[in-house]
């Protein structure tokens, strides 16, 4: 298969990340027989320093034109003190809205060989793959009136959650879709014993469930939601969920499975083609340029790429397998690495992940 690929490497450590990405890509194309081809954009602090701009016109050109774009990360202590428009984190909010991404995807999975690195006990942890689907377009996030004002007693202050029928669906679809290519069980999440929005989002995934018969819908209150992340995770599949609720959820969830260097993400576009793919992790400047990056979380969001976007199943199953392949044997970054440990450099575990693959 052929397939162009947007590469936008950004900032701090997202170079090295992003650099072991597309050597480990390479190897999947030989394997495979696929073409990917590269092509390279430029966003956040190093597009301001090179073209005035967080988001320059050909980098939103380029993803346009891509069937996927792999992204490190944007920014660094050296662009914080500039003006709005100058800050790299504008860039990324920019290409999110040019490329129309309504969905942010977060898996969250357990490598046995990690249980440790989490929080919560290991009997709780055994076994958890779950995935949290979040709308990003709609919701509190842009809903107007947005205002404060006086009213009779006083300061008055207005949120409004907006949402179309048509973007409500458009997410659950999205959500149906994914269920259908996992384990088959979709958790709506909402807040319908509290809000005529879940009570819509409620209906709407009722309506739809009849279209996916292979799919078991279960409603959840945000609340319950939140709690059953904790205490007994393994009950997941997919969740699907409004802007907030989703923006929580997905920190919540995050914290389940230990390091921040080992979670990826996606973005999809209005089309449910093209997406955006990043680790969840930051540039971390403290350690960019040293060789000290965990590049998994990126690795794993190459697979997600592979799967979702680019139609590649079987690839991305092969990704995911050496990653955990490597981290039964034992190879750790600094990030995962206990006290005494070896630990492996960004180069050397792409090495190692590459070899398995
Ligand atoms: P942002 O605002 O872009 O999210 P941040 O400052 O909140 O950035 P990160 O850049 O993610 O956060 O860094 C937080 C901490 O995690 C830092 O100490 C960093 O070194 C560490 N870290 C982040 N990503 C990785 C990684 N891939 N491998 C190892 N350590 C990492
Ligand atoms: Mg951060």
């Amino acid at each position: 298969m052929n397939k162009r690929i947007a590469v936008l490497p950004g900032d701090g450590i997202g170079p090295e990340v992003v650099g072991e990405a597309l050597a480990l890509l390479d190897v999947v194309a030989e394997l495979y027989g696929h073409t990917f081809h590269y092509d390279y954009g430029k966003i956040g602090g190093h597009a301001i320093d090179e073209e005035g701009t967080a988001l320059p016109a050909e980098t939103v050109e380029l993803c346009g034109k891509s069937d996927a774009v792999l992204l490190g990360a944007v920014g660094g202590p050296k662009w914080d003190r500039g003006p709005t428009h100058l800050r790299p984190e504008t860039g990324l909010l920019g290409l999110r809205k040019a490329l129309s991404l309504y969905a942010n995807l977060r898996p969250v999975k357990i490598f046995p060989a990690l249980r440790d690195a989490s929080t919560l006990k290991p009997e709780v942890l055994e076994g958890v793959d779950l995935l949290i689907v979040r709308e990003l377009t709609g919701g509190l996030y842009f809903g107007t009136p947005r205002e404060r004002r006086t009213g009779p007693t006083g300061l008055e202050v207005v949120d409004t959650l907006f949402y179309t029928e048509a973007e409500i669906e458009r997410i659950l679809r999205l959500g149906f879709e994914l269920a259908r290519t996992r384990r088959g069980h979709l958790t709506s999440v909402d807040k319908a014993n509290v809000l005529e929005s879940s009570r819509v989002w409620r209906e709407t995934a009722e309506r739809l469930a009849p279209e996916y018969p292979d799919v078991e819908l279960t409603h959840l209150l945000v609340d319950n939601a939140a709690m059953q992340l904790v205490r007994n995770p393994r009950q997941f599949d997919v969740l699907v969920t409004e802007n907030l609720f989703g923006d929580i959820l997905s920190d919540e969830a995050a914290m389940i499975s230990g390091s921040i260097g080992l979670l990826p993400s996606g973005s999809l576009g209005a089309e449910g083609t093209l997406g955006l793919y990043e680790p969840v992790h930051g540039s971390a400047p403290d350690i960019a340029g040293q060789n000290k990056a965990n590049p998994l979380a990126t690795y794993l969001s190459v697979a997600m790429m592979l799967r979702t976007s680019l139609g590649l199943p079987e690839e991305a199953d092969a990704v995911e397998r050496a990653v955990a392949c490597v981290l039964e044997k034992g190879v750790r970054t600094g990030d995962l690495a206990q006290p005494g440990e070896r630990v492996w450099g960004t180069r050397e575990i792409g090495a190692e992940v590459r070899d398995q693959l």
